[in-house]
């Protein structure tokens, strides 16, 4: 078995694995699935290393969630030294939340934008991609006008900056002003049950996407109200294959070649991990 998939966003050190992370890890090793462990706080994040350090078809991502940001603060200096990691392939979740109006007020809004500058820092000496958390207000796309506000401004001192929008809900035109930043795209199971994703999934070009799960969160159609994990990312490319009437080893492999780009850092590691037999691997460990 060769690694053929890449789950660019999953929470698999969350206590909803507790019991099985074990098992559910070998069983992605065996299915060819990679996994990005994405931190939300501090804690999270640290978990996430170590995951990514022990299991080598795991990397880690690390950052303060845009919701957490109330009860905990953004310390650069705190996450530098997990984002120092080799396995440490990226830098987030971060970034803005207006899903809930009574909260997020001004001041939230300008704390977390706060964070998120911080987090294009830290990505930016680091030289490492963002993974960013995006989502408006209902019934607007408030949200991601201030974030390609943030990120334009940001590029003129980092042009070299870049990164994944991870469960993406904006349309066409916010969808190509960020492919334009140099940003991919990624999507979710919820494709699987929802129709509204599918104008941009067929307008966004097959070098800006990604493929994700956000397990334990939204499991796909087949298995829905369960616990999602990291397999939901071969529905999701078989999805995007179909919206857009696509053949599914051409999206398969145009995804998993997309995330190896974005994550410069762990180019080598994922270009050896795609193309060595697993079962080698396996015999190589018992000596
Ligand atoms: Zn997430």
């Amino acid at each position: 078995m060769t690694y053929q998939y890449v789950d660019a966003h999953c929470h698999i050190q969350f206590e909803q694995y507790a019991e099985d992370d074990v098992e559910l890890i070998e069983r992605m090793r065996a299915e060819g699935v990679i996994g990005i462990v994405v931190g939300v706080d501090y804690e999270s994040s640290h978990k996430a290393v170590a995951l990514a350090e022990k299991y080598e078809h795991l990397f880690a991502s690390v950052g303060l969630h845009p919701n957490h940001i109330t009860k905990e603060q953004f310390h650069i200096w705190n996450y530098r030294t997990l984002a120092e990691h080799p396995k440490v392939v990226a830098i987030g979740e971060c970034g803005l939340d207006y899903f809930r109006p009574t909260e997020v007020n001004d001041e939230v809004k300008r704390a977390q934008s706060e964070a998120l500058r911080a987090h294009i820092s830290l990505a930016a000496e680091s030289n490492k991609p963002l993974i960013i958390h995006a989502r408006p207000s209902k019934g607007t796309m408030d949200e991601y006008h201030d974030l390609i506000k943030i990120l334009k401004e940001a590029k003129t001192t980092y042009p070299t900056l870049r990164g994944d929008i991870h469960f993406f809900v904006g349309g066409v035109s916010e969808m190509q002003e960020l492919v334009a930043l140099g940003f991919t795209i990624s999507f979710t199971a919820v494709i699987t049950f929802t129709r509204d994703y599918d104008e941009v999934i067929k307008a966004v070009p097959l070098t800006s996407i990604l493929s994700e799960t956000d397990a334990p969160y939204v499991a796909p159609v087949s298995r829905r109200g369960k616990r999602n994990d990291p397999f939901a990312v071969i529905d999701v490319v078989a999805k995007i294959a179909d919206i857009r009437d696509e053949s599914l080893e051409t999206v398969r492999e145009a995804l998993f070649t997309n995330a190896k780009h974005l994550l410069h850092k762990a180019t080598n590691i994922l270009h050896s991990l795609s193309t060595k037999e697993y079962e080698n691997t396996k015999q190589s460990k018992r000596h």
